[in-house]
């Protein structure tokens, strides 16, 4: 049972972005050799590992849907980058069946031990699976952004998921994949703004830009090989989630804004769902254009006094309406959005 008060997990809590070493006290990770069998339900999708060109960045790319048991959970992205003193992981998939095959996956490229998880928020498609990592790949501190800690205390006004019943719904939706031995592993060090850290003669520079989809979420920028991670405030040729109480328009887009400033730097982003563009750029733009869209199309309904499904049918969606995720997201998206212009007019 990996749950625990903030004060006892609470390792590290780093103001600005100073250079950290890693806790090299980790156990080092058992030999997955020994595991006869994997110790969850079989994933039995094809689990590509992807590669950046030239540099040591990997990645898988989660399947566009609600998770259920077709998709097996597998609808995010995660990444590792090796480095020569250990692995640093990016996010955790949906399910401990999904973290262990993405552990299984490190193993094949190294046998380098994992020094460190970082997770871009606490929703449960990027989550589950460090039960994986703290059982079998030796136990790595996981770090996230403090606005995380209201999941894992369950506080429903705090997060725009509550993790229990996120918990429980998923132990329907995906058994056998998560189920009564599934927990949520509570982040082991939290930062406010930044945090960054030096690995291997790599350095990573994680990075708050919530609350935007959620409240925790982070990007992490590994500017050596010109990548950044950029969890789920992008969305890769796919349309975003934005039907949380917690998501914040306007934060969301200042966070679109400070992507777009690192141009320079980024070669290469992967998005927390979605696929990635071969130009980093494209990934920015479309998520922007959609919130941007969304935004003005309630908003003029808004003004104009306009009932919610009268204006969500009168609005032109072809733009988006091809897209994966559009049938399960759309909807809601723009209802959330409505409200939102709702309030702004009331205040
Ligand atoms: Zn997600």
């Amino acid at each position: 049972m990996y749950r625990a008060t903030p004060t006892l997990r609470l390792i590290a809590l780093v103001l600005g972005c100073t250079a950290t070493l890693v806790n090299a006290a980790s156990p080092l990770p058992k030999s997955l050799v020994t595991v006869q069998a994997p110790p969850y339900a079989a994933v039995t999708l094809p689990f590509k590992l992807h590669k950046i060109p030239d540099v040591p960045v990997y990645y898988v790319v989660g399947l566009s849907g609600v998770p259920d048991s077709v998709n097996q959970g597998h609808t995010s992205n995660a990444g590792f980058v090796v480095t020569d003193e250990g692995v640093v992981v990016f996010d955790a998939l949906g399910t401990p069946a999904l973290g262990y095959r993405l552990l299984e996956r490190i193993r094949e490229v190294t046998d380098k031990p994992v020094k460190r998880i970082v997770v871009s928020h606490y929703h449960a498609d990027h989550i589950y699976g460090l039960q994986a990592f703290k059982d079998y790949g030796g136990a790595p501190p996981v770090l996230a952004q403090r606005g995380t800690l209201g999941y894992t205390s369950g506080s429903v006004a705090s997060q725009g998921e509550d993790g229990e019943r996120r918990l429980e719904q998923r132990r329907q939706a995906l058994f056998p994949w998560v189920d009564e031995k599934t927990v949520i592993v509570a982040p082991d060090q939290v930062f406010d703004k930044e945090f960054c850290f030096q690995l291997g003669g790599v350095r990573f520079e994680i990075k708050h830009l919530g609350p935007a989809h959620a409240p925790g979420d982070s990007i992490m920028l590994v500017k050596k090989y010109g990548v950044l991670f950029g969890g789920d405030v992008l969305y890769g040729g796919r349309v975003p989630f934005l039907d949380s109480p917690e998501t914040d328009i306007d934060r969301w887009l200042k966070g679109l804004d400070y992507i777009a400033r690192l141009k320079a730097t980024v070669r290469y982003i992967i998005p927390g769902h979605g696929v990635l563009s071969k130009n980093p750029q494209e990934v920015v733009v479309a998520t922007r254009d959609y919130l941007l869209f969304v935004r003005q199309a309630m908003a003029a309904a808004v003004r104009n006094f306009v009932p919610f499904d009268e204006a969500y049918r009168n609005t032109d969606w072809s733009k988006y309406a091809k897209l994966p995720a559009f049938e399960a997201s759309n909807r809601g998206n723009a209802y959330r959005i409505y409200l939102e212009e709702e309030s702004r007019l009331l205040q």
